[in-house]
């Protein structure tokens, strides 16, 4: 079993930082990414709340400035999707399905994943024309594509499709919108998005290679035909399973300095990227007391 002194389990924004910092106080910290470095920020169309960019930059540019930083101090990184975590007493082990890991200090920033659409709605010759990120569709031109949800993420997945050149609907279920008014603003201002309110998904079926959406609204059944379907239904928190030993101790070993979570996965509503990043590196200022064996301050 391979050993580090600090592991980190997942490499979006939050894991990219604490592995960051990590290295610059001499550490040499093994992450662990199942898709690839930058996480859920793919998909943001224009980040503009975050410091040093007056215009705003776009998610992908930013992943690229914050993987290019990454990549030039030689951080570790392995593409292994994290099954498990467990903690002895002693150590962590970290398991994939290939291999184990062992490390004194473990960072949990796997981020959050999507909710999905109820099971049963989506019959299985469908499957592969439904999607929850934007950024699976990047390559996506001329296509009509039907986004479900009233939030942000709904708003700005459309802004990127319509910026793609493709035909976008946006269905929301009641009235109420959640996102940003600056979102809907801009949404607005594009011909080839359509928002639709007080309508609801009620049935999916593959047809001649589209999707049949049934949908309800104020006036009855209706159907659209679509070449995808992209689910914006909020997310929640993800990351490997934690046995119960390591359950049973995860106050304790947040509280000890062996343990932090970090990002969205801990944040609750306030999932931005600034905050995921002063969550990585707060941690691994946290770490580098822990190891030195220096108290808070
Ligand atoms: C459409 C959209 C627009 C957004 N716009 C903005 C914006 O304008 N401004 C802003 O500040 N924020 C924005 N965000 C939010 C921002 O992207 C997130 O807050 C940020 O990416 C969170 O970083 P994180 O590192 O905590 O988690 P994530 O970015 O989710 O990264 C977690 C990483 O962990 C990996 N992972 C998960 N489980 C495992 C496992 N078991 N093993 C190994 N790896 C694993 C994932 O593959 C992922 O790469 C937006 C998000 C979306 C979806």
């Amino acid at each position: 079993m391979k050993h580090s002194v600090v592991m980190i389990v997942g490499g979006g924004p939050a894991g990219m930082t604490a592995a960051i910092q990590l290295r610059r106080y001499g550490f040499d910290p093994l992450v662990f990414e199942s898709k690839r470095l930058g996480g859920l920020l793919w998909n943001a169309n224009l980040v503009e709340n975050y410091p040093g960019f007056p215009g705003g930059i776009s998610g992908p540019e930013l992943v690229k400035k914050i993987s290019q930083q990454f990549s030039h101090l030689g951080i570790r990184m392995k593409r292994q999707q994290i099954e498990r975590v467990d903690y002895d007493g002693e150590i962590f082990t970290v398991e994939s399905k290939y291999q184990s890991f062992t490390c004194d200090v473990l960072v949990l920033a796997a981020g959050t994943k999507p909710n999905q659409f109820p099971s049963g709605l989506i019959p299985d010759e469908a499957a592969s024309r439904v999607y929850y990120e934007v950024s699976d569709l990047a390559d996506r031109c001329k296509a009509s594509i039907a986004i479900i949800g009233a939030g942000d993420a709904a708003f700005d997945y459309a802004l990127n499709l319509a910026s793609w050149e493709n035909e976008v609907m946006i269905f929301n279920r009641g009235t109420e919108i959640k996102a940003l008014p600056l979102l809907l603003d801009r949404v607005l201002k594009f011909s080839s998005i359509t928002y639709y309110q007080n309508t609801s998904l009620n049935a999916v079926q593959s047809v001649e290679g589209k999707l049949q959406l049934g949908m309800v609204d104020v006036s009855g059944k209706t159907s659209y035909k679509v070449d995808a379907l992209l689910g914006a239904l909020g997310r929640s928190p993800t990351g490997p399973h934690r046995t119960e030993r390591l359950s049973a101790n995860l106050a304790h070993l947040q509280e000890n300095g062996r343990l932090h979570l970090v990002g969205d996965l801990h944040n609750g509503i306030y999932r931005q990227t600034a905050i995921a990043v002063g969550d990585g590196l707060k941690a691994a200022m946290k770490i580098y007391q822990f190891l030195r064996g220096e108290d808070e301050q």
